[in-house]
């Protein structure tokens, strides 16, 4: 029986993990559960899962929940809050594995805790690995933890390594279905709406993350993430687009052979894959081979994708450099959102706040954090400037 840890319970990777459970009661358990702002959706984990402990956002937040749980007869879950909170849902004694989903930097330091207390991670948070990769690879490395990628293409890769080693690797392929502006000429990307950006073609996710797709930034935050998981250099990671998603990834070996995963477009399969390594285990998550019809790939237009560009850069430099990139977006991104600023000044962006980013590599995750403070109000000032530029246009 494999004890999990889920940091992230009430987001969409998180439930997807708590449905596996639900499907191999004789395998997993939750030990623990750290969620963020919904105590409703906590609330209702804590009645069906009977953690040890829940983790909400806010020591407010804290104090409400247990006082519902207590009301309604729930008895035995420690309740615990803020970053505290979350790194002791990651270092519990019985926890056998830590799902690692919470959006953005939030999750870092319970990530972090997680590889320190020996836990074997389940990563789906793209940011701890683009801002802190170097740190946690050296510290999984440190105490022979495995990192399992829950990202689809890079749990692909994982799969498509087990065929060989990694010095036979030539290069590694990131598939990305391009997004919704695939084949919309570069005039016309000054007037992409938020509602078409919002429109992914084959994914259904969160809203940074189908902008990232959008702009192709969360390919690029990608490359970063497999230079940092599989310990390749950038140009062993190209990108190829390919707009069915059913190829989640490929390796080319230096005998000329490429691997391919396909799957169905359900994040429960990898999922599945990370909570039950390196065994396999019986799904009904099954693919119709003959579904599969025509499959394309074609290069990435840098062109139109600045961001590709953007992220290369940050890759090779390293240190502070992708740090700056993930947070400038995440800015950008919500400024976007809010309407202030046209879909192409993400990218601008982000390239003004990277011209200005130090060339240093951070040792600790409490720089990292820093550097990620610096970065964003770096970005929240570029993004003022454009947003200005933009109302005097109008
Ligand atoms: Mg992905």
């Amino acid at each position: 029986m494999k004890q999990i840890a889920i940091l992230g319970s009430t987001g969409s990777i998180g439930q997807s993990t708590l449905s596996i459970i639900r499907k191999y009661p004789e395998r997993f358990r939750v030990a623990s559960l750290a969620a963020g702002r919904n105590t409703d959706a906590a609330f209702e984990q804590c009645v069906e899962w009977r953690p040890q402990v829940m983790s909400v956002a806010t020591e407010e937040l804290a104090s409400s929940l247990a006082s519902r749980l207590k009301a309604a007869g729930v008895t035995g879950i420690e309740v615990v809050h803020g970053t505290e909170g979350t790194v002791k849902v990651a270092t519990l004694r019985c926890t056998d594995f830590v799902v690692s989903a919470i959006v953005g930097v939030a999750g870092l330091e319970a990530t972090y805790a997680a590889v320190q207390a020996g836990k074997p991670v389940g990563l789906a948070n793209k940011e701890a690995m683009v801002a802190a990769g170097e740190i946690l690879t050296a510290a999984a490395r440190a105490k022979n933890v495995p990192l399992l990628p829950i990202d689809s293409e890079h749990n692909a890769i994982h799969q498509c390594m087990r065929a060989g080693e990694k010095r036979e690797i030539r290069r590694l392929w990131l598939t990305a279905s391009g997004g919704p502006f695939r084949n919309l000429p570069l005039r016309e990307f000054d007037n992409i709406t938020v509602a078409q950006a919002l429109k992914h073609p084959t994914w259904v996710m969160g809203r940074r993350i189908t902008i990232d797709s959008a702009t192709l930034l969360n390919k690029g935050l990608e490359i970063i993430e497999a230079c940092r998981l599989f310990d390749l250099p950038p140009n062993a990671i190209k990108v190829t687009v390919h707009p069915q998603s059913t190829v989640h990834s490929l390796v080319e070996y230096i005998d000329g052979s490429i691997l391919a995963q396909i799957s169905v477009t359900d994040m429960r399969l990898p999922i599945l894959y990370a909570l039950s390594y390196p065994e396999r285990v019986e799904s009904d998550l099954t693919f119709d081979i003959a579904s599969l019809g025509q499959l394309n790939f074609e290069p990435p237009d840098f062109e139109r994708f600045p961001c590709l560009r953007l992220a290369y850069e940050a890759a090779e430099k390293g240190g502070a450099h992708p740090i700056a990139l993930n947070a400038a977006d995440e800015v950008a991104v919500e400024a976007f959102l809010d309407g202030k600023i046209p879909f192409t000044a993400i990218p601008r962006t982000i390239e003004s706040v990277l011209q200005a980013t130090p060339e240093t590599h951070p040792a600790t995750i409490a720089e990292v954090l820093a550097l990620d403070r610096e970065a964003r109000q770096a970005a929240a000032n570029e993004a003022r400037r454009f947003a200005q530029h933009a109302s005097t246009a109008r």
